[in-house]
């Protein structure tokens, strides 16, 4: 899978924050679960935030725990842990999102038509050109019609790229996990 450790940790920076890259980054290192005050201590970090940057993992589905029982006593300590199978399921998830996003942009691109100031270059959709009676809102200038197809078809390049990433992607996880 093109699973690199640069993806996942531009995913983690993206979405948690440097704390919550620094927590995955060393829970993928030192592959045993580690308890909140163990993470806080090697990575010199403050408890809570590594408390906040666990909670945002987990939410993520990047990092699992579990409650264990210590031995001397009747505390339990929670351990958090990640392994490869939850973290490829994390970035498929979220390639997902990108691609119904892309989708929409592309499905509102080509079923629109788009006007443009020829002085600033500003952009409009019809419904804000009908409303404005055809003049641009920053300027008064007379707006133009754009021709957007190559954005539809950048757009649906990028569409069919991440379809085809995402299939494969499918398939190399259907494949480890049987
Ligand atoms: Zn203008």
């Amino acid at each position: 899978m093109s699973t690199s450790a640069n993806d996942i940790r531009s995913l983690a920076r993206e979405l948690v924050g440097e704390v919550g890259e620094k927590v995955l980054m060393l829970l993928i290192q030192v592959k045993e679960p580690l308890s909140d005050e163990e993470i806080s201590e090697k990575l010199g970090l403050r408890i809570n935030d590594v408390r906040k940057a666990l909670y945002d993992l987990v939410k993520l589905g990047l990092v699992s725990y579990k409650r264990m029982t210590r031995r001397d006593s009747y505390w339990h300590v929670y351990k958090w842990y990640t392994d490869e199978k939850m973290i490829s399921q994390a970035l498929l998830r979220r390639k997902k999102e990108v691609l119904r996003k892309l989708e929409a942009r592309l499905r509102y691109e080509s079923e629109n038509v788009f006007y443009m100031c020829p002085v600033d270059g500003s952009r409009y959709s019809f419904d804000e050109v009908f409303e404005n009676y055809f003049r641009c809102p920053r300027c008064g200038s007379d707006l133009v019609e754009v021709d957007n197809t190559q954005i539809v078809e950048k757009l649906r390049e990028l569409v069919d790229k991440l379809r085809r990433e995402i299939e494969n992607d499918e398939k190399v996880l259907s494949g480890r996990s049987v």
